[in-house]
């Protein structure tokens, strides 16, 4: 009998990518893979390292499975926290068997007793995880990463240092897992998605997301973009994001305050920012937004935080994540004065959000009567244009409509972020 697998993924998107391909590695392995992890042979976790409380989870579920794991079952870790704290997480979980940077594989072979492996960025990764193949998606849609890395300093982000800098894959071999995983919905991601190319100037060159995004679209009924850096985007990209169908812009803003955004090492300001999204709009009135912001930076000031509530009251998005400061070890935003106290940060978390829950119910509200075309991610769930997988809110529809198909819907009522529709 096949040896079975079973792997847990933590973190974003991107995180999801990787596990399928790691996926795709251990059954062309002959592996099965396994939703028990107490039947498993091998029990990998795919960490998240990007803030304390991403790190906290991952460590949970490390020792929860550990729990679960039978006698002779092998734990790995492997991801950003593998990537970034190799050593000293092998030291502090003694219970892992193998901890696995980025293209280090993960195996069932057991060591022998006592004996762990660790192998993070020191070894030699022999799996090129951005260009393996993965096993056809089981949803609708599917997340695509087209690079990975970043080039970019932005003061509170840790990234740059574990993943490197941009690597962006080939056009084709992108298409080629396009066409492999055969759904309705391809979400392209990256750190950095409209920097896709720069890094290979002879053969894509910067403003390659255009023509990416184009030949995408054109093999998929829909093509969503998610986290786009905003000096980057460019009147052809928009028009490129508004032909696909899916007039769907995901905004990495970070904050509005000019002063502050230099502090980040950021480009951009609350003025430049809106009249961006009157842009969109104008070209495309359907057009829904969303966007982060990260509160409690150091040195925010009252004024930068009324700037960012001013802005969220302008800019009517449809969605937004506020997330609080976290001081990353080695980052330029770690030993920068000023900080803000956590009782402070929670405040004005909390009278954000309210403001954006508010803005996002009213424009929920908005499309009761109205009728929009679905994809059924399961049953009696869907979404249309409007809302990202796993991210923003959902679409409740009637139990008879075919997972996985596009329907037209009317919308009949709304619940905060999600909506309720009923057949034509
Ligand atoms: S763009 Fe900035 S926040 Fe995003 S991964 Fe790069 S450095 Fe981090």
């Amino acid at each position: 009998m096949a040896q079975l697998f079973y792997v847990e993924t933590l973190g974003c998107p991107k995180n999801q990518v990787d596990s399928d391909k790691l996926i795709g590695t251990l059954l062309a392995d002959g592996m099965a893979p396994t939703d028990d992890p107490a039947a498993a042979d091998l029990v990998v976790v795919n960490t998240c390292a990007f803030i304390d409380v991403a790190r906290k989870e991952s460590i949970d579920t490390i020792l929860a499975l550990d729990d679960q794991r039978k006698a002779g079952g092998r734990l790995v870790v492997t991801g950003c926290m593998a990537e970034r704290y190799g050593d000293e997480l092998a030291e502090a979980l003694p219970e892992v068997d193998q901890v696995a940077g980025f293209g280090v594989p993960v195996n069932v072979v057991a060591k022998p007793e006592g004996k762990r492996s660790i192998a993070v960025s020191a070894a030699i990764p022999t799996l090129d995880l951005l260009n393996l193949p993965r096993p056809k998606s089981t949803s609708p849609w599917a997340y695509v990463k087209i690079a990975e890395g970043c080039d970019r300093t932005c003061g509170f982000c840790a990234i740059p240092s574990f993943r490197g800098p941009q690597r962006s894959r080939d056009i084709s071999s992108i298409l080629d897992e396009v066409d492999q995983l055969q759904v309705n919905e391809i979400v392209l991601v990256a750190q950095d998605l409209a920097s896709y190319g720069k890094d290979r100037p002879s053969e894509l060159g910067a403003g390659a997301i255009v023509p990416l995004v184009r030949a995408v679209s054109a093999r998929v009924p829909w093509t969503r973009l998610l986290y786009l850096y905003p000096s980057d985007l460019s009147d052809d990209l928009i028009d490129a994001i508004c032909e696909t169908g899916v007039p769907y812009f995901d905004l990495s803003l970070q904050h509005v305050s000019k002063s502050l955004l230099r502090r980040m090492r950021r480009w951009g300001d609350g003025d430049r920012f809106l009249r961006r999204i009157a842009d969109i709009r104008e070209r495309e009135s359907a057009a829904a937004f969303r966007s982060n912001f990260i509160v409690g930076y150091p040195g925010e000031t009252e004024q930068d935080h009324d700037q960012l509530l001013a802005f969220v009251e302008h800019a009517q998005l449809d969605w937004c994540g506020f997330f609080s400061f976290s001081p990353e070890e080695g980052t330029y935003a770690a030993d920068l004065d000023g900080a803000v106290p956590m009782s402070l940060i929670n405040d004005r978390l909390a009278e954000l959000r309210e403001l954006q829950d508010e803005i996002t119910a009213r424009r929920r509200d908005e499309l009761i009567g109205s009728t929009v075309k679905v994809l059924v991610d399961s049953v009696a769930e869907a979404r249309s244009t409007r809302e990202a997988p796993e991210i923003d809110g959902i679409i409740e529809v009637p139990e008879d409509l075919v997972v996985g198909q596009f329907h037209d819907v009317r919308i009949v009522d709304a619940m905060g972020p999600d909506l309720v529709a009923e057949s034509l």
